[in-house]
């Protein structure tokens, strides 16, 4: 079991969308879970959170230095809704 870093629910992990910070310092949606870097997971529900919440979630959990682009989080929102 992982856990979401926006609800804080514990859920297997195939039900969970990897976010990863890779080695060069960008940060993607890891279709296949297993890019190296750190990484976090997110659940299905997180469309009902804020972006600036998304953002600042996701931004602790990487330890990022600068804030998630607007098109990311975008992104990952049209990427759960498509779950
Ligand atoms: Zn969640």
């Amino acid at each position: 079991m992982r856990t979401c870093v926006l609800c804080g629910d514990k859920r297997p992990k195939h039900q969970l969308i990897r976010i990863v910070r890779t080695d060069n310092d960008s940060v993607c949606i890891d279709e296949r879970r297993r890019t190296s870097g750190r990484g976090c997971y997110v659940c299905m529900d997180a469309t009902k959170f804020e972006p600036s919440r998304i953002n600042d979630k996701i931004k602790r959990a990487l330890k990022l230095q600068t804030d998630l682009s607007a098109e990311f989080v975008e992104n990952l929102s049209v990427r759960i809704m498509s779950e």
